[in-house]
């Protein structure tokens, strides 16, 4: 078994899981912009005690590198707990967060998260830096 069988895709707009990364398709090399990865831009994931996202996890890979590099790593951790009971708490982290990012080569930009019943969910986006 490998990680890539458990890794789940498909369209956004379709599928409530799969991370949307939102930047610019083209950005100047070495100069700063934000990158937005988040669940559920179309179809909210839901956000309880029993069934949320856990979390986000962003990397860049070189057109001509051979590994990942890790730009972010994002935790969703308020989901309702609370001593009262689940769902009860007054608080909830919604899975989305914004990174402010260089790069000084094109290639690809990649997500991943993790919902605590139905496991892993990959996208990916092409960047051109020119
Ligand atoms: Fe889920």
């Amino acid at each position: 078994m490998k990680f890539d069988a458990l890794i789940q895709s498909g369209d956004w707009k379709g599928e409530k899981h799969v991370p949307v990364i939102e930047c610019p398709d083209e950005v100047a090399s070495g100069q700063v912009f934000t990158i937005t990865v988040s669940v559920g831009k179309e179809i909210p994931h839901p956000n309880t005690t029993e069934h949320h996202i856990k979390w986000i996890k962003l990397f860049f890979k070189g057109e001509d590198e051979k590994f990942p590099f890790e730009l972010g790593s994002f935790e969703f951790t308020a989901h309702g707990e609370h001593v009262g009971g689940p769902n009860t708490g007054p608080a909830y982290s919604e899975p989305c967060a914004t990174v402010k990012v260089k790069l000084n080569k094109s290639g690809t930009l990649l997500a991943i998260s993790y919902c605590n019943i139905h496991g892993l969910w990959e996208n990916s986006k092409e960047i051109k830096v020119k």
